[in-house]
């Protein structure tokens, strides 16, 4: 490699995260070598050549920067510079309150500033190891990473730590459970290491009731896989919630919904049948259900998960999935700025992570580009506050996970960004400008833009301290 190369950050992988921070670190003047394997070599879901392509959708989500999760991540990206956020403004087709997006000049757009700027150089080239003559590097290579570059990494982190499928149970936020139904109880009332003995939020179900819910599993309409997804090997070690209903009416019941070791203090009546629900981060305002990783289709999961005593208002935070995906466990390996512990001159990006979704690939593209110039340029990198979507979704990926208290299988599961990642408000109006009590819809609302505008201005507060901020386009 010339020597100019190897002074270079280099960025594997020219999808949604890598193409941000290529932008990201060029921007800040120093020297980007972007790999990207298309066209020459293709992943099973990319079709050109063209740099972030959007595989799938041409949705980036909901743009509502003052009551949506996403919509807030929006904002803070275009604060940040972002040249994913400015290629979708500029290239955006009509959706409702969504950025949907023309997906191919949206594409040609980012490749032409990527290859239009001066301190960025493209190699189109498949990297099958990772280098060990570069002193920096950032591995956005996304969840069909190719598997030449998935054994190295994986040698070098370990078999247990990188995934190659996700197994999602569904996540709720906490203050929609209805607690006159569900309680606090771990099986048996174990502390077990870092528990309470009361960890777990149940919700009973009566014979009835179970047969019911095994039934609508069994109905409920299915997502298919793609072609390439077939083959998967997870279901030898994460059944799907409805593949284990369709073994049997009783094998959930002696699965992850058996009844035993739990008292409901709502009812001198045994539960036949008990979901457990169980903390998913630290703040304790997300909770999963154990065991549900379910390939049914999102609606189809709201309403039938809607018809467990306790969870007939929820919110879902995340929806469960099954899918291809490559993703490391990233809590355990990396550090708070996104490098690899164990070899600090790596960092990753992107879906590799284990966050979920276009726009938090390029979030957290745009943050590496952003740690990774910072330390190139003898700077402290440094992380936005975690009330802003970046810093809690940064939060998120290094660690801010309760590892599990009686461990399942893969606790660390990817994630969109919501809001019960950003630590809650508690001091909120109750009532209206006409001085009615707040409730349903309007009560969220309140929380929902309290927290954006938090956000927001924490993210300039920030932005404004930086030594060297990027000005919003
Ligand atoms: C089938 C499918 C459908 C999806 N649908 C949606 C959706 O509708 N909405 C949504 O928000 N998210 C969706 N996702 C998730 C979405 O792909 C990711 O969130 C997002 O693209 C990830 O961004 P990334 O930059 O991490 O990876 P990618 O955008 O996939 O970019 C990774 C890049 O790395 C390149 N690469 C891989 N290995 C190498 C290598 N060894 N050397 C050089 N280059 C390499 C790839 O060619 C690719 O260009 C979908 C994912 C899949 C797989």
């Amino acid at each position: 490699m010339a020597s100019n190369q190897k002074q270079a950050i280099h960025v594997i992988g020219g999808g949604l995260a890598g193409s941000e921070a290529a932008w990201q670190i060029a921007e800040r003047g120093v020297p980007v070598v972007l790999h990207e394997m298309r066209p020459g070599k293709r992943t099973d879901a990319h079709q050109t050549g063209d740099l972030a392509e959007l595989v799938c959708s041409n949705s980036l989500r909901s743009d509502d920067r003052e009551k949506n999760a996403v919509g807030l991540l929006h904002e803070e990206m275009r604060r940040l510079g972002s040249l994913i956020i400015r290629s979708a403004d500029a290239n955006q087709v009509p959706a409702g309150g969504a950025l949907a997006v023309d997906r191919y000049d949206f594409a040609s757009a980012i490749t032409k500033a990527l290859t239009e700027h001066p301190l960025i150089s493209i190699i189109r080239e498949e990297v099958e190891h990772i280098p060990d003559d570069v002193h920096c590097a950032i591995i956005a290579t996304g969840p069909l990473t190719s598997p030449n570059l998935a054994d190295s990494i994986r040698r070098l982190t370990g078999d247990e730590s990188l995934a190659f499928f996700d197994a999602i149970a569904p996540i709720i936020h906490r203050d929609s459970i209805d607690m006159s139904k569900a309680w606090f109880q771990s099986r048996y009332d174990k502390a077990g290491p870092g528990g309470s003995g009361a960890d777990y939020i149940n919700c009973p179900m009566d014979k009835a009731q179970y047969e019911a819910f095994i039934a609508a599993l069994i109905a409920g309409e299915k997502g298919t896989f793609k072609e390439w997804e077939a083959s998967t090997p997870y279901f030898d070690g994460c059944l799907p919630i409805e593949v284990m209903a369709e073994r049997g009416v009783e094998t959930l019941r002696h699965g992850p919904m058996k009844p035993f070791g739990l008292t409901n203090p709502h009812s001198p009546q045994k539960s036949y049948a008990v979901v457990q629900l169980r903390q998913d981060n630290k703040l304790g305002t997300l909770f999963n259900m154990v065991g549900f990783q379910t390939k049914l289709k999102h609606g189809e999961q709201t309403r039938i998960f809607r018809t467990i005593p306790g969870l007939e208002n929820a919110e879902f935070a995340r929806l469960g999935g099954l899918h291809r995906n490559t993703f490391l466990n990233s809590p355990k390996l990396l550090d708070g700025t996104l490098r690899l512990k164990a070899a600090p001159r790596l960092r990753f990006a992107g879906q590799i992570t284990g966050c979920e979704g276009y726009v938090e690939s390029a979030a957290t593209g745009l943050m590496v580009g952003r740690f990774a110039a910072a330390e190139w340029l003898g700077e402290q990198p440094n992380v936005p506050p975690t009330t802003t979507a970046h810093g809690a979704l940064i939060a998120y990926i290094t660690g801010d996970h309760i590892d599990m208290v009686d461990s399942g299988t893969a606790s660390y599961q990817p994630m969109n960004i919501n809001f019960g990642l950003l630590p809650p408000i508690h001091e909120l109006p109750t009532h209206g400008p006409d001085g009615k009590k707040l409730r349903g819809p309007d009560k969220a609302n309140v929380k929902k833009m309290a927290l954006c505008s938090r956000a927001l201005a924490d993210l300039d507060r920030w932005l404004a301290a930086q030594a060297h901020p990027v000005a919003a386009e």
